[in-house]
């Protein structure tokens, strides 16, 4: 007891605030929330990337920042553009998990320089998505070691063909994660890495494959918050990369390793859309229970994907579903109808689902 005051008595000379070692009432503080916005694109339309800014939209402590882009100009993420980047920072240097697209890689830059002067040191890669990896090698030449899972360094390096055949272009080698470490469903939610820097404990924690099969969630501990990336999201239906190895089964497993491995009260921070609590996580695992059973049981009866489609199976939804266009219905029920029959085992850490012509 004495102790504790002498160090509240020292906290208050430094004019820190007094609780250093729990978790500060006024985080996470929300800076700018995303846009609601579904706003519709004329035919032809090209994100204009020099208008879109990239800014800190939450505080999870005083010095583990999260960073996104402007709502409204990218059609593939109207509510902010680009994947939730985050930036734990000080004397240690910074650790930064996701990198922003390729196209605003100065930009994140300059956002990160706004509060931190410290040297680049760590990077991870929660998956492979441009809009998380994209500014990858920018930030890799500015002195971050890469951290990922081994599959999503295979990803990289063996990209998947393009949706219309074409082969995916070459990677660029300098930003191909140099650290990796792989899924093992016998530790299941132990992390593979951990930190410890700039007060705060790390954790990099592979998951099963998900939305791709080269998932990672990171943890940090005295925050209480962990990155979920987009296994989970509130903006639009869900989105499993069946190519990269994905699946709706995988997301449906990550939520209930959540539940295991979130507090009541942790800030969950999905790549998208708003931040939640586990709890929040019910009703969206609910829908996709759902869903695969409403699916299973129109094709057991012989329906094909066209009538399934036409059924409009997630009308109960669209009303509390933010962001839902008819392209994320689409692709949310043909991927679930994918898996309902032949899925794939997953073998050397990811599922090889059949691709559609
Ligand atoms: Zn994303």
């Amino acid at each position: 007891m004495k102790r504790a005051l002498l160090l509240l008595g020292l906290a208050v000379v430094a004019g820190l605030p007094a609780s250093v070692s729990t978790q500060d009432a006024r985080y996470p503080m929300t800076i700018i929330a995303p846009g609601k916005g579904s706003p519709t694109f004329p035919e032809g339309y090209q994100t204009p990337w020099d208008r879109i800014e990239i800014r800190v939209v939450e505080k999870m402590s005083p010095n583990l920042f999260v960073l996104h882009g402007s709502p409204d100009l990218d059609p593939a993420h109207p509510d902010a553009s680009g994947g939730r980047a985050m930036v734990l920072f000080g004397p240690d240097g910074i650790l930064m998990v996701d990198t922003q697209n390729r196209q605003v890689a100065e930009k994140t830059l300059k956002a990160i320089r706004s509060f931190s002067e410290a040297p680049l040191r760590v990077l991870v890669n929660t998956h492979i998505h441009s809009d998380h990896t994209g500014a990858n090698a920018f930030f890799a030449k500015q002195g971050a070691l890469i951290y990922s899972q081994e599959n999503l360094r295979d990803e990289m390096l063996r990209p998947p063909p393009r949706a219309n055949g074409q082969p995916a272009p070459a990677p660029d080698m300098a930003g191909i994660p140099a650290a990796t470490y792989r899924y093992n469903r016998a530790t299941q939610g132990e992390p593979a890495i951990t930190f410890t820097m700039n007060g705060e404990t790390v954790d990099f924690i592979p998951m099963m494959p998900s939305h791709t099969a080269g998932d990672t969630i990171v943890r940090f501990r005295k925050a209480n918050a962990i990155y979920i990336e987009d296994f989970y999201r509130n903006f639009g239906y869900p989105f499993a990369d069946q190519a990269n190895g994905g699946s709706i089964n995988g997301m449906l497993e990550a939520v209930d390793l959540i539940e295991k491995i979130a507090g009541p009260d942790t800030t969950l921070i999905p790549g998208h859309g708003t931040l939640v609590t586990k709890k929040d996580l019910l009703a969206y695992r609910a829908m996709l229970v759902d869903i695969l059973a409403k699916v299973k049981t129109l094709r057991d009866q012989g329906k094909s994907l066209k009538d399934i489609l036409a059924a409009n199976l997630t009308a109960p939804y669209d009303k509390t579903t933010l962001g839902d266009t008819q392209q994320s219905k689409d692709r949310f029920i043909t991927e679930v109808f994918d898996e309902i029959r032949d899925f794939p085992p997953v073998v050397d850490g990811k599922r090889a689902m059949p691709r559609r012509p």
